[in-house]
């Protein structure tokens, strides 16, 4: 009991619960995460275009324009601390016809009401010169726009937190809460947890959790987003992302191709109302539409292109009927005191993150007086990546550690060494999946089909595991029922 009494606790492991978890470990509190899952970027958080927008698509005066105009600028830093990948390449949002010009109009509008900076009006001419594949009688440019690895940068929040003093429990499914006296009761699949505070950060389940105790509502209407993803041989089409106008009543940002930090090109995302919250297939229809609309912006992708493809979830607030964008909600009500519900965190849910967290510590600040952690330390180390080293460096750590001079993953070049440390990481995470997030093995042109069988041998060696144990990524997920050889 003792050791599950928490100030705060946070449900859900995504990149806003793990940023709140980062931002309240710079005070001297006692903070628990829970999360379903067996990692902490298994929903919406790894699934999405992975892009920092710049804050011209969200309606002036909501917390959505607000954070994720403050998001796009403070992230510099916030990468540089937690030494993850980000390339601010700009972004192009292109038009055909006299009604798409008059939309660039407007979000330029927008955007400038946002205080978004650097948006300018461009001529097919100047879209040739940054997008020469790019297709567009004008583009509305926006040079504060970034892309970044929605994986790693979810991991390193985590890692970060728990660097600094806060708990992560996985495997942890939060099953009720009851308020007793001035704390809450929190029981999970496993053990009961209690905690002054409560974050409801669970994403598409937090409507769920609301629910538990008795904030009925507010319903989430899942809306998946399908992509493809282009092989990095067709990477040098694109290298600033490049959408079509948004429609209004759509619940995304339209069809859109962008480039990934690590040079591929997704295509997507489609906006699909579905019924189930967590139903992440890929359907025939939707890929068919991928590549035709795909191709108007950039004609130059072909099928055999394509690697992969993925689905992601938005927690939309407004329903099919209404469309468009709903606001973010983070509210303290007065009838549940100490519990702050974040709701509807779709896009730019990824870019906002930071904000976010702070404007949940704010909250909690407005209540209580918290103490500095001087001991915090914003810092967290990526594992370095060998493959962008110089030859002499290569040479020099190979020299070092012989783990660096065997390539257990050929398409991403990724070292024996890098995947003994992912299988090391501070969370403890030791699914297959949470290695291919952290070190890029296995999401190359084979897409594991050379190294996975390797990596399951290294997860049982390091971490002492009968092959039946691998797990590829979600509970019961086991890989093998036994040895065949
Ligand atoms: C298709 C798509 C494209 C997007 N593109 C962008 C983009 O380019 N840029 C951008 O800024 N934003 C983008 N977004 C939005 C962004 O991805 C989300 O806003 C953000 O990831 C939300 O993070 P989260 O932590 O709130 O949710 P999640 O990542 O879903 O995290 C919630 C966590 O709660 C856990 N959980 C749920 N229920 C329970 C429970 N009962 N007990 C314990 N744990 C629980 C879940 O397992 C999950 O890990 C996109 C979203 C989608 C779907």
């Amino acid at each position: 009991m003792k050791d599950k009494k928490n100030d705060v606790i946070i449900i859900g492991a995504g990149v806003v619960g793990n940023a709140i978890a980062r931002e309240l470990s710079r005070y001297n509190i006692k903070v628990s995460v829970l999360e379903k899952e067996l990692d902490v970027v298994c929903e919406t958080s790894g699934r999405n275009s992975g892009v920092l927008h710049a804050g011209f698509n969200n309606k002036p005066g909501t917390l959505m324009a607000k954070f994720c105009v403050e998001g796009n600028i403070g992230f510099d830093k916030i990468a540089k601390e937690l030494d993850i990948p980000f390339k601010r390449v700009g972004k192009l949002v292109t038009g055909f016809t006299k009604e798409d010009i008059q939309g660039l109009k407007e979000l330029k509008e927008r955007g400038e009401k946002n205080n978004v900076l650097g948006l300018e009006i461009i001529s097919r001419e100047e879209i040739k010169k940054l997008a020469p594949n790019v297709e567009g009688k004008a583009a509305l440019y926006s040079k504060m726009t970034g892309i970044l690895d929605p994986f790693i940068y979810t991991i390193a929040l985590a890692e970060n937190a728990c660097e600094n003093g806060v708990k992560f429990y996985l495997d942890r499914e939060v099953l009720n809460i009851k308020r007793i006296d001035n704390y809450y009761e929190i029981t999970t699949n496993k053990e009961t947890f209690y905690s002054r505070w409560v974050i409801n950060s669970a994403g598409l389940n937090s409507d769920k959790i609301a629910r538990m105790v008795g904030i009925k509502d507010y319903t989430i209407h899942p809306c998946r987003g399908e992509y493809f993803i282009l092989d990095k041989r067709a990477g040098s089409l694109l290298e600033i992302p490049a959408y079509p106008v948004p429609n209004k009543k759509e619940g995304g940002l339209g069809i859109h191709l962008t480039p990934s930090i690590h040079g591929n090109i997704f295509i997507g995302p489609s906006a699909q109302y579905i019924d189930e919250n967590d139903n992440y297939s890929s359907t025939n229809d939707i890929m068919d539409m991928l590549i035709n609309e795909g191709k108007k912006i950039l004609p130059e992708i072909k099928k055999e292109h394509f690697i992969r493809n993925f689905s992601g979830i938005r927690p939309k607030l407004v329903d099919k009927e209404k469309g468009g964008y709903g606001d973010f909600v983070i509210e303290e009500r007065n009838e549940i005191p100490n519990m702050i519900n974040l709701i509807g965190i779709e896009s730019p849910g990824l870019t906002s993150a930071v904000p976010i967290g702070k404007y949940v510590v704010e909250k909690i600040k407005e209540k209580e007086s918290l103490k500095e952690n001087k001991e915090f330390n914003p810092v967290r180390k990526s594992i370095l990546k060998f493959s962008e080293q110089s030859e002499k460096k290569q040479e020099e750590l190979i020299e070092k550690n012989p783990n660096y001079g065997e390539i257990v993953c050929r398409c991403e070049t990724i070292t024996k060494e890098e995947i003994l440390q992912a299988i090391n990481n501070p969370l403890g995470i030791d699914t297959v999946t949470g290695i291919k997030y952290r070190t890029r093995a296995m999401m190359g042109r084979c897409q594991g089909g050379y190294c996975q069988t390797r990596i399951t041998e290294l997860i049982m060696n390091e971490k002492n595991k009968d092959v039946k144990e691998i797990i590829y990524s979600r509970k019961y997920g086991n890989m093998f029922s036994g040895r065949v050889r």
